[in-house]
């Protein structure tokens, strides 16, 4: 077994869909630690907060359980989501050691829930999922803050049952995402069965539990992964770049590995060359007893990972959300430079010579967002952290295909000199701060196009149509003969030539009148007067003759092949003839 000096705190994400409880889930496990009555106990950082072993074990009651565990407690990232998660990366895994994914056991799986399951699955990330809510299944009895297994044991029967139909329909969930699953405490190698924990973040029942699973899986997988070295130059990834008061840009920090100090000079990534810079002050938040103070943060002379901090120094203004940060000396500068440069490279994107342009918040949400439009197979022309800008707009209206003259921006604003440019421009835009939502907007966006294309087609082309001359309705002989006709499929229209069943081409329809009123076109069943140009009647055309709208081949082609569906069923057997009797000549025309 490792030396427990040598172990550092895991880093625990909340990730699963809205409203699930992921917020909920985060206070209770902190305010687990705070109750525990172990004042000084739990320790806020910056954007995470940290459950000692020590709490943890008092919260499971069984002190022997303090020598199986050798990791010194939990490191929670405060705030939940795949976002978080994405953005928190460590030389291109993720930072977090381990994840829950929270899933309302009473409204099952959701967008949000299988977008977890993915990025946990893509990143290899242990993970618990947390069947939440148990309380509002009907006829449960709440027991406040007991471990799962006690809890269950005094609901009744019926309810019992409620709850295990309910978690395997989350179970079967799981299966059809290819995770094998089961309630955690029926798993017996959490390496090949993922556990998920019934719980209820609103009374704390099942929190223990969770909090015991999580501590397994970190000891099952993570020893190596945790080991660190306490003197080790820091290491770490921006949470968020952030002004305040006072300080000006400062950047919340979450340290991974080795230690931070006052002073040390550090390395962050950028869009353009490394930051160097010194670390000035390093921040944590003040105690609650410690408000009296004007300032909310206060100082402290170092930090050991894992653990969130804020750093105040100069020069910050350019640095990337999501990057690392790593402290140097001056032997190690040049290298350090290098390897961070390195990190960004790495997020670099493949991109198309045709495709839409996509810009995030931070180099991980880029990331994320790259990969779901990939996995899509939409191309992506370019790929940017930042805002949407006057120069994007500019660029993208000059793309012509709508289907591609397009911006996604996730978590970004629109400047506003870009926005007046946009609005005058043929560019689409969506912006989400939900990834899912972005991708599902613009493959409707993308249907709507296609549409749109096919309907122009639609409009310009060149429909089948039959019909007969009726008897006792010559009117005028030729130049032109104007005859009446009985539509008998599909559709007749001006400006179109029309041929004999024998395949020969005898005229152009001039004119087509309906109750002494010109009209464009007649559908199957009219019966309307037809002006024909080139026929003379009794020499190529004469009464009873059937003649089918000569349609030209390369519209005969699209209205076999490509929008055949959507004829009507007198207007597909009126194509299907006319093709036949084209292809008796030629069994190749058309095709
Ligand atoms: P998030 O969007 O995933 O962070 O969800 P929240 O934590 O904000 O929870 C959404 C809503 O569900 C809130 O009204 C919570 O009070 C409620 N909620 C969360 N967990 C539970 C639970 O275990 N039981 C019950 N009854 N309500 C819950």
């Amino acid at each position: 077994m490792a030396d427990k000096k040598n172990l550092r705190t895991p880093i625990v994400c909340v990730m699963g869909h809205v409203d699930h409880g992921k917020t909920t889930l985060l206070d209770k496990i902190r305010g687990t630690a705070i109750v525990s009555g172990e004042a000084g106990a739990i320790t806020q950082h910056i954007g995470a907060t940290e459950v000692p072993i020590d709490v943890i074990v008092n919260k499971l009651g069984d002190p022997k359980l303090r020598d199986r565990f050798i990791v010194p407690g939990l490191l929670f990232i405060d705030t939940p989501g795949h976002h978080a998660f994405t953005t928190l990366r460590s030389r291109g895994g993720a930072l977090a050691d381990l994840a829950i994914v929270v899933v309302d056991i009473n409204e099952g799986f959701k967008p949000q829930t299988y977008e977890s399951l993915q990025i946990l699955k893509r990143f290899k990330t242990p993970f618990v999922v947390v069947a939440n809510k148990i309380d509002k299944i009907g006829g449960w009895i709440s027991q406040k803050n007991l471990p799962f297994a006690a809890t269950f044991k005094k609901q009744s029967e019926d309810v019992q049952a409620r709850l295990e139909t309910k978690l395997y329909e989350v179970i079967g969930e799981l299966y059809n995402q290819g995770f094998a699953a089961d309630r955690y405490d029926r798993v017996t190698n959490f390496q090949k069965t993922l556990g998920v924990v019934p719980v209820s973040a609103v009374t704390g029942e099942g929190i223990p539990d969770v909090l015991m699973v999580l501590l397994g899986l970190a000891q099952k997988f993570l020893e190596a992964n945790l080991q660190y070295s306490a003197t080790g130059p820091g290491v770490g990834t921006v949470l968020e770049v952030k002004e305040e008061k006072g300080l000006g840009a400062t950047l919340d920090v979450i340290l991974y590995d080795g230690t931070l100090k006052k002073g040390d000079t550090v390395v962050i990534g950028s869009l353009g060359e490394p930051i160097q810079t010194k670390v000035r002050a390093l921040l944590k938040p003040r105690e609650l007893s410690e408000i009296h103070y004007e300032s909310k943060f206060k100082q402290v002379k170092k930090v050991t990972a894992a653990a969130g901090v804020k750093i105040s120094a100069p020069g910050l203004e350019g640095a990337l959300a999501g990057s690392p940060i790593r402290v140097a000396t001056e032997e190690t500068l040049d290298e350090i430079v290098a390897q961070v440069k390195s990190e960004i490279d790495e997020v670099r994107i493949d991109t198309d010579s045709v495709g839409i342009m996509i810009k995030a918040d931070t180099l991980g949400s880029l990331e994320a967002l790259v990969h779901e439009f990939q996995k899509d197979e939409v191309p992506i022309r370019k790929a940017e952290v930042g805002d949407i800008s006057h120069r994007d707009a500019v660029e993208v209206s000059t793309v012509e295909d709508p289907i591609y003259s397009v911006i996604v921006g996730f978590n970004v604003k629109v400047h506003p000199d870009a926005r007046d440019f946009l609005q005058e421009s043929n560019v689409k835009v969506f912006t989400s701060d939900v990834i899912y939502r972005l991708v599902e907007d613009y493959q409707k966006y993308v249907k709507e196009q296609q549409e749109q294309a096919e309907k122009k087609i639609f409009e310009t082309i060149i429909r089948p149509g039959k019909f007969k001359i009726l008897p006792g309705c010559v009117f005028r002989q030729s130049k032109p003969a104007v005859v009446g006709v009985r539509v008998l499929g599909g559709v007749v229209r001006t400006n179109v030539d029309v041929m004999l069943e024998n395949g020969n081409v005898v005229g152009k329809i001039k004119g087509l009148q309906s109750e002494g009123e010109n009209i464009p076109s007649a559908g199957a069943g009219k019966e309307v007067a037809m002006a024909i140009e080139g026929a003379t009647v009794g020499r190529q055309i004469k009464e009873e003759d059937v003649l089918y709208i000569n349609v030209p081949e390369r519209h005969a082609k699209i209205l076999e092949h490509e929008i055949y569906d959507s004829l009507s069923t007198d207007e597909k057997e009126t194509l299907d003839i006319f093709l036949s009797l084209k292809r008796k000549d030629n069994p190749f025309w058309a095709k």
